[in-house]
């Protein structure tokens, strides 16, 4: 295990080389006013627009990119890795001399092949494991952050030797410093994005959602759970002290509770879902599924944040961080939150109300707890747990889905939407002991009751309750899948690109439950 200090850095190795910051975002403000300040030569690549204007007030001498990277002898890229390559390539690289270096923040362009680096300069990357205001704050307060470094290319054999300098300018080597490569800090950026945190997010959602269900006051729960501060200090003493020690903090009944329980959550399925993950991003699968939706314009990323924003603890968040505060809860916020329960069937809304009833303390209150309130009834009754059924039978369903599937393999706007596809979604009703398939490949649609052969590219389980809320419009596709009651495995782009047709599918489930089961 090697950690690089202060000792292990000089700065001697940028004495009379000029850096050019390009970029002056988070990371690049806060990197570059450490690096002056620790008495380098530093000037700034940007556009023209407000982090400019931001840069020449903090006294800097600011270029047009390209003329930035020309006038110095390294580079330190700071701007996104989505433009990443498009910029290196045509102002950056025209500027390099021999033996000049390439400073990356992230290794996501290179380890995927996204950046295309020239042969005559050094390429490095430095990447704090700290966000930009962090960055700055912790230099000036004399402490310091960790850092990745990575040499990908050392042209000069002075590659390493230069960016330990400039770990030390940014002031990281006061904390510690670990050499990786370039595909271990993006691999293990990417596993902490798409595996770690929605995990954990998974966590907490599911444990909101049981508790709210229980009927404890919603405020209790979030405060309970994260919304106190006490979990972001808990994580602080982690850090510190290790997770085992750090349990020597809380009391014995604590102590003893979580580590008795905690052997119920080792889940082999959750090890599974983690190791497919870390698969699609070493593969390179990931990196591909995002160039593509980029150049279409980012319609799923639209899709998923449109749908985050409609989770009731999104509102129920949002309500109670007015209430603590003790400001009245905007209209927009109530009214939103009330928007959902006005959909509830009254039968769905009784229940709902029994449960808040039965444990909210926020009914008795009234006030600027009603806005919990409802989103607790938004929690509870839309949720696809309580969605009502209409109380369909198995055989009504079966009926039901055998007119659906006839109609979705006649209709038009689906064969067009298989028009260059190539897919089949598997639907599994466990409860009913149900599966049925939508086959679309070149402009044609297949699909029927009983399970697809070839296995299907994308395999949704879900309950005959969930689906018949989803396709008769009452629940949201995407919010049942965020929520855990919709399951699907395969790929995940393929199953997401199906909600371009969700307003289709729901046109034909409810023609064909209005002809088996009447209006
Ligand atoms: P920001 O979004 O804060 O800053 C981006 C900078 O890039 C701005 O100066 C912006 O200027 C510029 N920029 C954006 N688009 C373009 C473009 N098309 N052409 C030229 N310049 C552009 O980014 P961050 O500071 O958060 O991230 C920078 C790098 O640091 C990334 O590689 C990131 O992965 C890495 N990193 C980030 C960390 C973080 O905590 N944020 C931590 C560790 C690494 P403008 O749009 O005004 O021209």
């Amino acid at each position: 295990m090697r950690v690089y200090r202060e000792e292990d850095a000089s700065l001697e190795h940028l004495q009379g080389k000029p850096i050019a910051v390009i970029g002056y975002g988070n990371q690049g403000r806060a990197q570059a006013l450490n690096l002056r300040d620790s008495g380098l030569d530093v000037i700034i690549g940007n556009r023209e627009d407000e982090y400019r204007e931001r840069a020449v007030a903090d006294g800097f001498a600011v270029w047009p990119i390209a003329e930035a990277a020309e006038r110095a002898d390294i580079v330190m890229l700071l701007i996104p890795d989505e433009v990443m390559p498009g910029v290196l390539e045509g102002q950056i690289v025209p500027g390099l001399d021999e033996g000049n270096v390439l400073v990356f923040a992230s290794g996501y362009g290179v380890a995927f092949g996204k950046a295309t680096v020239p042969p005559h300069v050094d390429v490095v990357l430095l990447a704090p494991r700290m966000i930009g205001a962090g960055v700055r704050d912790k230099y000036v307060e004399g402490g310091g952050f960790p850092s990745f470094i990575a040499v990908h290319q050392d042209r000069t054999g002075q590659a390493k030797a230069i960016v330990l300098a400039l770990a030390k300018g940014i002031g990281s080597t006061r904390f510690g410093v670990v050499e990786v490569t370039f595909a271990q800090e993006a691999e293990l950026d990417l596993y902490t994005e798409q595996c770690f945190g929605p995990a954990f997010g998974q966590v907490l959602t599911t444990s909101v959602d049981l508790l709210v269900e229980q009927g404890y006051p919603p405020e209790a729960v979030l405060l309970e759970l994260y919304m106190s501060g006490e979990l972001s200090y808990t994580m602080a003493k982690i850090a510190e002290m290790g997770l085992v020690e750090q349990s020597q903090l809380h009391s014995t009944t604590s102590q003893y509770g979580s580590m008795s329980r905690g052997m119920r959550f080792i889940l082999p399925e959750l090890r599974q879902r983690m190791q497919q993950g870390l698969d699609d991003i070493r593969s390179g699968r990931f990196a591909e599924e995002w160039e593509a939706e980029q150049a279409a314009g980012c319609p799923t990323l639209q899709m998923l944040r449109e749908s985050a924003r409609t989770l009731p603890l999104y509102r129920l968040e949002h309500q109670l961080r007015h209430t603590l505060r003790g400001e009245p809860i905007p209209p927009e916020l109530l009214e939103s939150a009330e928007a959902p329960s006005a959909a509830i069937a009254p039968e769905a809304q009784a229940a709902a109300e029994a449960t808040s009833a039965r444990g909210s303390s926020a009914v008795a209150r009234g006030g600027l707890f009603s806005g919990l309130v409802s989103t607790l009834r938004g929690l509870l009754a839309p949720g696809p747990a309580a969605a009502p059924t209409g109380s369909l039978s198995r055989q009504q369903l079966e009926r039901v889905l055998r007119r659906f599937c006839q109609l979705v393999a006649d209709d038009p706007a689906l064969q067009a939407f298989s028009q260059g596809r190539s897919f089949t979604s598997h639907y599994v009703l466990g409860d009913v002991g149900l599966d049925f398939f939508m086959r679309f490949g070149d402009g044609v649609v297949q699909s029927a009751l009983g399970v697809p052969v070839p296995p299907a590219e994308v395999r949704l389980e879900t309950s005959a309750e969930v689906l018949d809320g989803m396709l008769s419009g009452r629940l949201n596709a995407m919010r049942a899948a965020m929520s855990g009651k919709l399951q699907f495995k395969g790929e995940a782009k393929v199953a997401m690109s199906q909600q371009q047709v969700q307003n289709d599918l729901v046109r034909l489930y409810s023609q064909a439950r209005n002809e088996v089961l009447g209006p």
